[in-house]
């Protein structure tokens, strides 16, 4: 059931960093970020892994584009699922099918017989480049056997994919994915656009994402969802029954952060963007939605501190995404434009708890440069020490820059930046 709720402009109030002189010079803001993100300074905490999803710049027409089809068995936590890539000529691949048990795979090239194809040993399939354009088929099947090891649910409560579950490669590409969803479940992935509709008394779910990918997520249950439009950008709520009460709030919430980072930063990149429970502890931050755990929605602060962070991730992280060196800087930056600014609006002492983290859990014989924080998961050896460099530490970094270039520069450069690197990848 979608209920439309409105949203009314004027019941937040915003603290906005204003740009006081726009002409200055940008060149020594924001783009020197990456030579300071190698020193070491201290600072503090965070809230969630994001898991860096990003798009590429490159031609659309040049990239591999990704069909998934999808089926679940409830009962026994399982999945079957399809590939079809189909591969650009002069195209390369590496896929890397991890957990999966890959039940066939075929190449179908114009003009010459099909071929089997097998993975390695460390269940990878490659394939050299060649002249023509080829279509891989793959079919595989999955197991979700640890839900909290591998961040994929499979259940009659709800289904989560988070973790390894389909091939994937080492390229960006365009995705769509179509799924039979459970009698009673409404699902969710990537993507601007997904509908579901009804064939031979199947519920069939379909998104198409727009811009390249490295892989997608999915989750479905047995959802009740709400809407709110702000502006031009629809804001859904996916949340379990028992906890639709709390819908609402979010998203009168979740307006009001794409509202306040617009104005810091730029447009926000979707046009629509959801809130989905996930019964699983989670705290993500993917392109168009964020999944929080059912645990950490019902927790009252939420809405006011993780929510923005999700969702700053748009810009940071999922609209521009992280290179392949040097270290995960969106984590910092949003930390500090999201937690450590949400704290200062309220007055509290978030420096101090940035520092005493830093204090209690960064010791000389476990420390490392910023420039070699990727992330950190809360089952990871030694997380809180990386996210006290990564989050705290990151985050004070750019609460340097800001008060040594001043306001003005920095906040011109984060729109520079984003304007600049807005569907690529920066470091
Ligand atoms: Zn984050």
């Amino acid at each position: 059931m979608i209920i439309l709720l409105s949203y009314k402009k004027n019941t937040l109030l915003f603290q906005y960093h204003t740009l006081l002189n726009r002409q200055q010079n940008m060149k020594n803001s924001l783009f020197s970020f990456v030579l300071i993100l190698t020193s070491s300074v201290l600072l503090c905490p965070a809230i969630t892994p994001f898991p860096g999803l990003a798009r590429a710049a490159v031609a659309q027409n040049a990239l591999p584009s990704h069909t998934i089809a999808l089926s679940f068995d409830l009962e026994h936590s399982t999945l079957s699922g399809t590939s079809r890539i189909d591969l650009p000529k002069n195209t390369p691949l590496a896929l890397h099918c991890g957990p999966l048990t890959i039940t066939g795979a075929i190449l179908e090239q114009e003009d010459q017989t099909p071929l089997r194809i097998k993975a390695n040993r460390k269940n990878i399939i490659r394939l050299n480049p060649v002249p023509d354009s080829r279509t891989l088929l793959i079919s595989w099947t999955m197991a979700a056997d640890n839900p909290f090891a591998s961040s994929n649910l499979i259940t009659k409560n709800g289904i989560t994919l988070a973790g390894f579950w389909h091939p994937m490669p080492e390229q960006d590409m365009l995705y769509t994915l179509e799924a039979i969803l459970p009698p009673g479940f409404t699902g969710i992935s990537e993507g601007e656009q997904s509908s579901t509709t009804k064939r031979n008394g199947q519920q069939q779910f379909q998104a198409t994402v727009p811009y390249p990918l490295r892989g997608l997520h999915f989750a479905a249950g047995p959802y009740s969802v709400q809407a709110l439009q702000y502006k031009n950008i629809k804001i859904y709520s996916y949340f379990f029954p028992e906890d639709n009460h709390l819908a609402a709030e979010y998203l009168r919430k979740a307006a009001g952060y794409i509202k306040r980072f617009e104005a810091l930063i730029g447009p926000f990149p979707y046009s629509r963007y959801s809130i989905v429970e996930n019964r699983l502890p989670t705290g993500y931050g993917m392109p168009g939605f964020t999944l929080l755990g059912q645990a950490v929605i019902r927790l009252p602060f939420i809405k006011d501190t993780s929510l923005g962070h999700e969702i700053l991730h748009s810009w940071f992280g999922n609209s521009i995404g992280l290179a392949g060196s040097g270290g995960n800087w969106c984590e910092g930056l949003t930390s500090y434009l999201a937690d450590q600014s949400f704290a200062q609006d309220k007055g509290m002492e978030y420096r101090k708890h940035q520092l005493l983290r830093y204090e209690a859990f960064v010791h000389p014989d476990n420390t490392m440069p910023l420039s070699d924080f990727s992330g950190a998961g809360d089952n990871q050896p030694m997380a809180k020490a990386i996210r006290a460099i990564g989050y705290d530490k990151g985050s004070m970094v750019f609460n340097m820059l800001n008060k040594k270039i001043g306001d003005a520069a920095f906040f011109q450069g984060l729109k520079e930046l984003y304007v600049h690197k807005k569907n690529q990848r920066a470091s």
